[in-house]
């Protein structure tokens, strides 16, 4: 084969797409329910804003980021995440709903990093994500992780696991930050490169490190939440309390961090132990610097991203695909010029019924295009021959009993095909 998908890429064939698509409707649907709006960002942006808002020192900005001069030497990045789009735009285009006391939206498309790529991590994978704008309640946190399990459980996914964790604020994150350098401080020669890297740099992302082997130095860690500040630990302890209030199971890790910089106090992590090593399904958090940071007035705002890819991946395991619908109720066969017109008035009628028909292009015999309607699963044939043509009849086959009958108009045949 001359050319293959690029590495980390894959196609989404038909009953993949079809799945994504009913998934994704699914769970606009439940986000709808709780007042959020969709909103559709380009694909590509100015490489300043990610390198901005998820952090110069991340990895997603040090090392994954599809990155590119345009012809117009401007410096262009494929979107990482979705998170800053959706803040641009927001600031950029969306001042009526700068007024609203919280501003909630949603939005589904692909995202691009440059990661190695294994099961469950591409190069280019599909979020689902939301963010509510506006709000510094602990509610909002509370009202949007609900709302991520509400979407799972939609779904059928109940086995999945949260987890919780607060990071901070400016005023708690040098304390942590300091904390955690005293405890890796005496072990960094033994991390992988790149921790030590963060050690200098972003040490907080040393607790993201996928190796397994830095992972097993993080046991022992003294816990962020004992330096948060009093502001986010009141708030941690209210998400928490009124996680259990609405009777949200939950964990709370205190070495999660995520992978963006811009996350403050709360963050969580939606987990399927079906996925294995990859097994993050969700993740999110507050985020109360980022819309200043990107220009605009301090606002606060908490948002999820939920990976498609992975969301799949479980449904597939649990068999809980959606029903795909790919087959066609009506094969429509007519072989002489007449038939042939016929049956495509014929077949208008039968769309206009929403009744999805296909037909035999071929035109080549009745007993092959039988064969073609049973290629693509039609639960019936509409056989327009000689003898239909000259009794003005309409010839009705049951591809699974075989029974056919023939009727003089196409009401008659509408009534049988809607059983
Ligand atoms: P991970 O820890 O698995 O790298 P992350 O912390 O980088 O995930 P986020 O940036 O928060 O993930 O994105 C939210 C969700 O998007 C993840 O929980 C995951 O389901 C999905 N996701 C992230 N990166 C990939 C990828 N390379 N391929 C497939 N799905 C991904
Ligand atoms: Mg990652």
């Amino acid at each position: 084969m001359k050319y293959t998908s690029p590495r980390g890429t894959r196609d989404l064939l038909p009953v993949e797409s079809a799945i994504f698509r009913k998934t994704i409707n699914k769970l606009l649907g439940i986000f709808n329910l709780f007042n959020y709006q969709e909103l559709t960002t380009p694909i590509f942006e100015s490489s300043g804003l990610f390198e901005r808002a998820v952090g110069e020192t991340t990895d997603i900005v040090e090392k994954e980021m599809y990155t590119f001069k345009d012809k117009g030497d401007r410096s262009i990045t494929l979107r990482p995440e979705g998170t800053a789009s959706i803040v641009r735009a927001y600031l950029e285009h969306l001042s009526e709903f700068q007024q609203q006391q919280v501003a909630k939206f949603t939005y589904v498309g692909p995202m691009f990093r440059y990661e190695r790529p294994q099961t469950g991590r591409y190069r280019q994978f599909y979020q689902l994500g939301v963010e509510a704008i506006g709000s510094i309640s602990p509610m909002l946190d509370v009202e949007t992780m609900i709302m991520g399990i509400h979407a799972l459980d939609s779904l059928g996914v109940k086995n999945a696991e949260i987890a919780i964790n607060s990071v901070g604020c400016d005023v708690c994150r040098p304390v942590i930050k300091e904390q955690l350098k005293e405890f890796v401080g005496s072990i960094v020669g033994d991390l992988c490169p790149d921790c030590q890297n963060r050690y200098e740099n972003n040490p907080l992302r040393i607790l993201d490190c996928k190796n397994p082997k830095c992972q097993t130095y993080f046991m022992g860690m003294p816990s962020m939440s004992k330096a948060l500040c009093k502001e986010c630990n009141d708030h941690f302890i209210c998400v928490l309390d009124q996680l259990d209030e609405n009777n949200i199971q939950y964990v709370v890790d205190p070495n999660l961090v995520r992978g963006l910089d811009y996350y403050t106090k709360t963050v969580f992590e939606i987990r399927s132990m079906l996925l294995g090593a990859q097994n993050a399904i969700c993740g999110g958090g507050r985020y109360d610097n980022l819309i200043a940071e990107l220009g605009g007035r301090k606002t606060p705002a908490f948002g999820f991203a939920i990976g498609l890819d992975r969301l799949v991946m479980v449904l597939n395991q649990l068999s809980l695909q959606p029903a795909t619908d790919l087959d066609i109720d009506v094969f429509c066969i007519g072989l002489e010029n007449e038939a042939q017109n016929k049956v495509f008035q014929i077949m208008n009628v039968l769309r206009k019924n929403n009744i999805k028909c296909e037909y035999y292009f071929k035109r080549n015999s009745i007993s092959d295009g039988i064969k073609q309607g049973l290629l693509f699963k039609a639960k019936f044939a509409i056989i327009l021959g000689e003898e239909e043509i000259e009794n003005k009849k309409i010839t009705l086959k049951d591809l699974t009993t075989k029974r056919q009958n023939s009727y003089d108009s196409i009401e008659e045949v509408l009534k049988v095909i809607k059983g």
